[in-house]
């Protein structure tokens, strides 16, 4: 466990719970009983409630009520603040699907290494790959999860005939599934403008699960299609947010990088990160492209996948627009990981052109 004390641990629970409610589907229709697990963590927050003579949720739909308005300050918690923004919320008020908060706090409370939980898929396609020589495929199809979180069933056959994936032809095939219902507005499904991920309806407006996209606190919608498009997504939300996502960016930064004249490597079928460059000295390094919205949670995730290697190498390059947003992301992430190792994208761009110059 990465959670530090009893509440830290009902709150993993509760998003745990919350994630799992979500996955179920359309909760409207959703009969009971709920799952055990999600029943268990209604009795361990009542009874948490009721030692701290707070009033619990009544039921699991009040628990979801509490997901959507009431900020993690208001909950009958003692949680470290420097973790847990207090104005955070656990659901999205107008779509109802866990943020992107919950979605990581779940995760931390669930493993206690999330960036190695979150890389199983990818790196056992990366072996496959390498076994079978077959690196340039890999990286094909990394790229392909990065541009296309949702497909119609006949782009996705355009991707597996263009991309000639091969040996990596079931896994291409495992990462999608037909969309889920609540995407579903008067007949059709949405595409978010900017990543083109899924978009779900949120009152008179729209809601990408990439906060990304939302930083003006308006989602646009792009492409969009009926439902005999019979429309395709990568189904682990798990898996867009903490690996297709941060691809996405690791897309256009590796791009960048390479316009300024470093040598990239997108994807290496052996070795870490997303990115393996040599410096114009000649040296090699891995970095790894994050995008969490809290900067502890990401930072202490960071400690974890650190204590499990025994040289500390890895870049870890923050998303620009967290950065942007927030002046104190990177001190606060910094404060969580064991390592300074975690840069901004101008910060790592820094530092391979101190190098350049150093070298000249
Ligand atoms: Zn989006």
């Amino acid at each position: 466990m990465t959670t530090e004390n009893e509440d830290e641990q009902v709150l993993g629970a509760v998003s745990t719970a919350l994630v799992a409610l979500d996955e179920l589907g359309d909760l409207a229709t959703f009969r009971m009983p709920y799952p055990p697990a999600v029943q268990r963590t209604m009795d361990r927050l009542t009874l948490h409630c009721l030692r701290r003579d707070a009033r619990p949720p009544s039921s699991v739909p009040g628990l979801i009520r509490w997901g959507y308005d009431r900020p993690l300050g208001l909950w009958p918690l003692v949680l470290p603040p420097d973790v847990y923004p207090e104005h955070g919320l656990l659901l999205d008020e107008l779509s109802g699907a866990p943020t992107a908060l919950c979605h990581e706090i779940a995760l931390q409370a669930e493993t206690a290494n999330p960036f190695l939980e979150v890389s199983r898929q990818v790196k056992a396609m990366a072996a496959l790959a390498d076994e079978h020589d077959r690196a340039p495929e890999y990286r094909t199809l990394r790229e392909v999860l990065a541009d296309h979180l949702v497909l119609t069933n006949d782009g996705f056959n355009d991707v597996r005939f263009f991309a000639s994936i091969r040996v990596l032809d079931d896994h291409l095939t495992a990462w999608y599934v037909p969309i889920g219902p609540g995407y579903e507005v008067d007949g059709e499904i949405h595409a978010c403008a900017g990543c083109g991920g899924p978009l779900l309806p949120a009152g008179e407006d729209w809601w990408c699960e990439r906060e990304e996209c939302a930083i003006d606190g308006i989602v646009t919608p792009g492409a969009r299609w009926d439902r005999d498009a019979q429309v395709l997504v990568q189904g682990d939300r798990r898996h867009r947010q903490f690996v297709a996502g941060p691809g996405r960016a690791a897309q256009r930064f590796g791009a960048e990088l390479a316009a300024s004249g470093v040598e990239v490597e997108h994807w290496p079928v052996s070795g870490p990160g997303d990115l393996r460059v040599t410096t114009p000295a000649g040296r090699i390094r891995s970095a790894q492209l994050v995008d969490w919205h809290s900067p502890a949670l990401l930072g202490r995730a960071i400690a974890a996948s650190v204590a499990g290697h025994s040289a500390d190498s890895m870049h870890w390059v923050v998303a620009r627009y967290r950065t942007d947003a927030d002046p104190a992301y990177l001190r606060i992430a910094r404060e969580h990981a064991t390592t300074a190792m975690i840069f901004s994208e101008a910060g790592f761009t820094d530092l391979l052109h101190d190098e350049a110059g150093a070298h000249a």
